[in-house]
């Protein structure tokens, strides 16, 4: 069942630690598992995708747009014959490293980060699979696959790349991940595109007037428009999103296998080697998922109302940061007892990346209510009264 170019247990590049096989799982669901039971993954529930947690129970949180991602890249991985458990534990994984209140609290943490080796939310998805996840007694950190590990590094500085050694080589090469990987990250753009543009509606930040003029909107809503005259609102817009995502699910599934069967890899390392990436929309349908991109960014990111929330949660970062690093006996037990080893040892740099490991780690709540102890102020929670 599996294509030739897919990843499987037989040509795993294995686990840092050697460990017995599974019994009764694959490799790569023994991974895919492993990231279901960790503290990270339940945090992800709390963190804000776009629309804080709070402002409403429909919008999306991390945890739900990844459920969408693995939904997404599923399905395509059956299609093309790829290991569907290791794109799933991909998916699963691909945001355990965001901080709280999403973008920007990523901006913020990098900032404060600038001069002690900046913050890439990708580069600590990795970190918490590797090393922060304490929970096994023959290792730190998850243990997981080669292949998982390397789908979770999307992206990844030079100066990280040439620290990771094997898995940071392909930055530094310029060769392509396992297909898996690849798959996983357009899932991840077929997923937020989506359901921004569902949540941008449920909160009135977007108009279906300006999205009409989005190619990737306009048909499927004309079509639907005609098909069910006098359709109810919320009923229109799902029909709508969600031809939207078998428009661009079908395309990614045709083009790709258009492209395994030019290139015909071998083997997950004929992959590794190609100067492309495999998995890919057709140019036509590309360009109009960069349109609609385009347009949420302007017309969603940087809208006035998530602005002003934005700005709070940099405030928030940037202070808690301040106030551990000045202060570490501000720190939690654990992280305090650290932070004070760390006054002996040289090492700003060390103490720097392990509040940004905590901070990093909050939910949005949390960050909150740890602002509030730390300041003695109450932050000031901006909202954006969504219409729904
Ligand atoms: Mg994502």
């Amino acid at each position: 069942m599996l294509a030739a170019c897919a990843a499987r247990d037989s040509n795993s590049r294995g686990r840092n630690y050697p460990e017995p096989p599974p019994k009764i799982r694959s490799e790569y669901q023994r991974d895919r598992d492993r990231i279901i039971h960790t503290g990270a993954f339940r945090r992800l529930m709390y963190k804000t995708q776009v629309f804080v947690y709070d402002e409403g129970d429909l919008y999306r949180t991390r945890l739900t747009h990844t459920l969408e991602v693995a939904q997404i890249a599923r399905s395509v991985a059956v299609a093309l014959g790829l290991n569907e458990a290791l794109t799933e534990a991909i998916a699963l994984a691909h945001d355990l490293g965001h901080t709280p209140f999403g973008h920007a609290g990523q901006e913020a943490l990098n900032d404060a980060m600038r001069k002690f080796g900046g913050f890439e939310h990708n580069f600590q998805s990795l970190r918490v699979v590797e090393l922060l996840e304490e929970k096994y007694a023959e290792f730190p950190g998850l243990n997981l696959t080669f292949e998982t590990r390397e789908g979770i590094l999307k992206h990844c500085s030079q100066a990280n790349a040439r620290r990771l050694g094997e898995l940071g080589r392909r930055f530094i090469e310029h060769r392509q991940p396992g297909l898996e990987a690849q798959l996983a990250n357009l899932a991840d753009e077929i997923a937020y595109n989506n359901h921004d543009v569902d949540d941008g509606l449920r909160a009135g930040l977007i108009r279906v007037e300006e999205l009409m003029r989005i190619d990737l909107f306009g048909s499927p809503y004309i079509e639907v428009c005609r098909r069910y005259p006098g359709l109810a609102t919320r009923r229109l817009i799902h029909e709508t999103v969600r031809r939207m995502i078998d428009a661009l699910v079908t395309d990614l599934i045709q083009q790709s296998r258009a492209n395994i069967q030019a290139a015909a890899p071998s083997s997950i390392e004929d992959v590794r080697s190609l100067p492309k990436p495999l998995i890919a929309f057709s140019p036509s349908v590309g360009s109009n998922s960069r349109v609609l991109a385009q347009f949420l960014r302007k017309q969603l990111y940087l809208h006035p109302r998530v602005q002003t929330a934005t700005q709070e949660a940099t405030r928030v970062v940037q202070a808690l940061f301040k106030a551990y690093m000045n202060n570490p006996a501000l720190l939690p037990r654990n992280q305090a007892v650290f932070a004070s080893d760390l006054n002996h040892a040289d090492t700003d740099m060390e103490r720097a990346r392990r509040v940004a490991d905590y901070i990093a780690g909050m939910t949005d709540r949390y960050a909150l209510r740890e602002y509030q102890r730390v300041s003695g102020q109450a932050p000031h929670e901006a909202k954006y009264s969504g219409t729904a």
